[in-house]
C-alpha cells in the first residue's frame, strides 16, 4: 500500500503481501458524498485469481493449519477481534467514507458486532462437533463410527457495497473457524476496508489464508466462482448475480450460500404502540439511506389507523438530516452511486406512474458541500397497492411503500406474496398473535416490536429467492464443513461378517 498527493493507492492482497495487478491497472474509489476519488486500487483479473487461488491452495495444505486443534483456533479467532479492535478507528472511516455508511452506524455497530463476531466464534469453535461417535449399529456388527466434520478448501467470497466489511466478516470468520482459506472479491465501489481488514487479519494467521482480489464481478467473479481448486462460494448481493453464481457454480459442482435481496413486509397491527412503531418502522427503512437488504420497503398499515400513521411517518420522517456520512449529526448519507441514485430515482418516478400517492420526499436532497454527491430524500408512498413494482421490486433505496390492509389475514397474504423471504417485522401489544403470525410469514427472520436485529448468535439468510444457507452464528459453521463417515469394524473372523455372506454365501 502506498500514498500518492494524498489519495491512498492500495494493491492486492495475496500470501499475506501487498502485489500489484497482473495488468498493472488501477480503479478509483470515490466518497458517495462529494463523488471525488478517495482511493486507487488495482484492478484484478482471472490471472490474479489464478495466483490468489493458488496461494489459498497451498495454505489449506498445510495441515498446521488445516487440522489445527479447536482450542488453538479458537485463540486466533480471539487474536483476530482483538486486533480489528485495534485498528478500529482505521477501519471505521475507510468504511464510511468509501460505501456512505454514516459514521454513527460503522463506529457505533458494524466495528463492536466485528469484534463480538470473532469472540463469539472462538467459543463456538470450541463447541463445535468436528468429531461425533455414533452408537453401535444393529447391522451390519460390531463397529466404531465416527462423523468428522472438515474443512471445504479454498473457499470464495463475493460481497457487495452496502456493509463490505461487516459482511466480509460472515463469510471469514466461519470458513477461518472451520479451517478453510479464503479469497475475497469485494464490491469495486468499496474495495479498501476488505483490503485493509485483510492485511489486519493476516498478522495472525498464516499467510496465503486470506486474499483479497478487487476487479470487476464480471471477470475476478467469475474466474473465482467457475476455477476448479475453488471448493466453495459465499455471496452476498443481488438476487440475479445469485442466480448467476448458481449456474456457473454448477459446473464444478460448488458449495454455494447466497445471502440475496429483500422486500420485507411489516405489519403494524390495530393494537400497536404507535409510540415505537413509527419511529421503529422508519428505522427499519431509512437506515443507511434504504440499503440493507433486509429493511422493511413495505410498510403494512390497517385501513381504520391509516391516515393517522401516514401522517405520523410523514412528520417524523421530516425531522431526519440528510448529510455527510462523517458528520455525526446525519442521519441518512448518501447512497452508493450515481448509478443508484438513478435506479432510485427512476424507482420514484414509476411510484407515480402507478398510481401511488408521495407524501414525502420523492427527489434528490439538497446537502450543503455535497452538490456532486449522491443524496436523496427519505421518500414515502401511501396508497400502494401490493402488485405494483414498487412493492414487488428491490428499490435499495430510501423509500417506503405504505399498503392499506381490512383483515390481518390479508395482511399476511399480501406480506407473503413476494418471491423474496429475507425478513419480516409485526409491532403489537399482543405477544401472542405476534407469534401466530411469526409462524405464518415466509421469512428467514421475524422481529416482533424491532428491525435490524441481527446477532452474532442467530441464523441469518433468506426464504425463498432470497438465498440459499444460512451465516452468522454456529448454524453458519456448517456452510464450511463437509462431513465424513468413519467406520472401523470390530469383527476380525470373515465367517462371522453377516454382509460378507451376501457376495460368499458358503461363507
Ligand atoms: P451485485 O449483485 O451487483 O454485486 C455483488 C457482488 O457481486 C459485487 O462484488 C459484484 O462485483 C459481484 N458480481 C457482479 N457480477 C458478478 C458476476 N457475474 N459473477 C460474480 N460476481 C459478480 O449487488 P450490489 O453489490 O450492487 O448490492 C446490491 C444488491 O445486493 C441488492 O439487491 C441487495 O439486496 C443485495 N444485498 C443482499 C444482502 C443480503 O444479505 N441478502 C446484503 C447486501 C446486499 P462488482 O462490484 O465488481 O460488480
Amino acid at each position: 500500500m502506498s500514498t500518492q498527493v494524498g489519495v491512498q493507492t492500495y494493491d492486492l492482497f495475496i500470501n499475506g503481501e501487498w502485489v500489484p495487478s497482473s495488468s498493472g491497472e488501477t480503479f478509483d474509489v470515490i466518497n458517495p458524498s462529494n463523488g471525488t476519488v478517495v482511493a486507487k486500487v488495482a484492478k484484478g483479473s482471472k490471472e490474479d485469481v489464478d495466483k490468489a487461488v493458488e496461494a489459498a491452495h497451498a495454505a489449506f495444505e498445510n495441515a498446521e493449519w488445516r487440522e489445527m486443534s479447536p482450542n488453538d483456533r479458537a485463540d486466533i479467532l480471539f487474536a483476530i477481534g482483538n486486533n480489528i479492535a485495534k485498528h478500529g478507528q482505521e477501519l471505521v472511516l475507510l468504511e464510511a467514507l468509501t460505501s456512505g455508511g454514516t459514521l454513527r452506524r460503522v463506529g457505533g455497530n458494524d466495528i463492536l458486532m466485528m469484534v463480538d463476531l470473532f469472540q463469539q466464534m472462538a467459543k463456538f469453535v470450541k463447541e463445535y462437533p468436528f468429531s461425533e461417535t455414533l452408537p453401535e449399529p444393529m447391522f451390519p456388527g460390531p463397529a466404531h463410527n465416527f462423523v468428522w466434520r472438515e474443512p471445504l478448501g479454498v473457499c470464495a467470497a463475493i460481497t457487495p457495497w452496502n456493509m463490505p466489511m461487516l459482511i466480509a466478516t460472515w463469510k471469514i470468520a466461519p470458513a477461518l473457524a472451520t479451517g478453510n482459506t479464503i479469497v475475497i472479491k469485494p464490491a469495486s465501489n468499496t474495495p479498501v476496508s476488505t483490503l485493509k481488514l485483510a492485511e489486519i487479519i493476516s498478522e495472525v494467521v498464516p499467510p496465503g489464508v486470506i486474499n483479497v482480489v478487487p476487479g470487476p464481478g464480471g471477470e475476478v467473479g467469475e474466474s473465482l466462482v467457475t476455477h476448479p481448486k475453488v471448493e466453495k462460494v459465499g455471496f452476498t448481493g443481488s438476487t440475479e448475480v445469485g442466480r448467476r453464481i448458481m449456474m456457473l457454480a454448477s459446473s464444478t459442482v460448488k458449495n454455494v450460500t447466497l445471502e440475496l435481496g429483500g422486500k420485507s413486509p411489516n405489519i403494524i397491527l390495530e393494537d400497536a404502540d404507535l409510540d415505537l412503531a413509527i419511529p421503529g418502522s422508519l428505522f427499519g427503512v431509512f437506515l443507511h439511506a434504504g440499503q440493507l437488504c433486509e429493511s422493511g420497503t413495505r410498510l403494512f398499515v390497517p385501513n381504520s389507523i391509516y391516515d393517522d400513521v401516514i401522517d405520523r411517518l410523514v412528520a417524523l420522517t421530516k425531522t431526519l438530516k440528510v448529510g455527510h456520512q462523517l458528520d455525526m449529526n446525519t442521519s441518512v448519507g448518501p447512497v452508493i452511486s450515481q448509478a443508484q441514485k438513478d435506479t432510485i430515482l427512476s424507482y420514484i418516478e414509476t411510484g407515480k406512474a402507478e398510481g401511488a400517492r408521495l407524501v414525502c420526499g420523492g427527489k434528490e436532497a439538497e446537502v450543503k458541500g455535497g452538490e456532486n454527491g449522491f443524496f436523496i430524500e427519505p421518500t414515502i408512498f401511501a396508497d400502494v397497492t401490493n402488485d405494483m413494482k414498487i412493492a414487488q421490486e428491490e428499490i435499495f433505496g430510501p423509500v417506503l411503500s405504505v399498503i392499506r390492509y381490512d383483515t390481518v389475514d390479508e395482511a399476511i397474504e399480501m406480506a407473503n406474496d413476494t418471491i423474496y423471504g429475507l425478513a419480516s417485522g409485526v409491532w403489537t401489544r399482543d405477544v401472542n398473535k405476534a407469534y401466530e403470525i411469526a409462524r405464518k410469514i415466509k421469512a428467514g427472520v421475524v422481529w416482533i416490536n424491532d428491525w435490524h436485529m441481527l446477532r452474532n448468535d442467530a441464523p441469518f439468510g433468506g426464504y425463498k429467492q432470497s438465498g440459499i444457507g444460512r451465516e452468522m452464528g454456529k448454524y453458519s459453521l456448517d456452510a464450511y464443513t463437509q462431513l465424513k463417515h468413519v467406520h472401523t469394524s470390530m469383527v476380525h473372523e470373515p465367517e462371522k461378517r453377516r454382509a460378507f455372506g451376501i457376495l460368499f454365501p458358503e461363507g
